[in-house]
């Protein structure tokens, strides 16, 4: 695997991603790939890396877009609001940045990107419609992105033992018992 290692190596390089943090679907996804198609080059692994962040940054923004549409009864959407601004530069930065408000991701990483997108949605409601979307229902107070056991999670930072998980970015994705 001496060869697989390099190669992972290089291809990060290639799109500015430090490898000794890298998140593990990340990594699997990587492994498949060197598998399959073995050991193409940095600007076909860029292609690819890019093309894979777009589409999860599509639809981690739908599954987003839903739930805040159906908790606030508003539309996330406006001609003044340019909700994904997608950046190719190797030459300047990282490589498939998705851009949405003042929040960016460019790692295909299904988490990171959900919690992205929950934080540019949630921007943008509070920016366009003065909403403090999503709120604890206990405390009546805005909830904040946080991971949790690697999930995208809102977390609420009142309460007794100083904050706590309210829920799963993603409606479909059921938290453990005991929360
Ligand atoms: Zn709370």
């Amino acid at each position: 695997m001496a060869n697989f290692a390099d190669w992972r190596d290089r291809m990060l390089r290639a799109v500015w991603r430090q490898g000794d943090d890298l998140p593990e679907e990340v990594s699997d996804w990587m492994s498949e790939l060197y598998e399959e198609i073995g050991a193409i080059s940095e600007e076909n692994f860029c292609e690819l890396w890019t093309s894979r962040t777009f589409s999860m940054a599509r639809a981690a923004f739908q599954v987003v877009k839903d739930s805040a549409e159906e908790e606030t009864r508003k539309k996330i959407t406006g001609e003044e609001y340019c909700y994904i601004d997608y950046m190719i530069d190797p030459e300047t930065g990282p490589v498939g940045v998705v851009r949405i408000k003042s929040e960016e991701v460019s790692t295909p990483d299904w988490e990171e990107i959900l919690g992205t997108m929950a934080e540019g949605v949630q921007e943008f409601i509070m920016s366009h419609y003065r909403i403090v979307w999503p709120i604890c229902e206990t405390h009546r107070s805005g909830l904040h992105v946080g991971y949790f056991h690697g999930l995208s999670v809102w977390n609420c930072r009142e309460g007794a033992t100083g904050g706590h998980v309210v829920k799963a970015i993603n409606p479909a994705t059921c938290l453990q018992e005991g929360v």
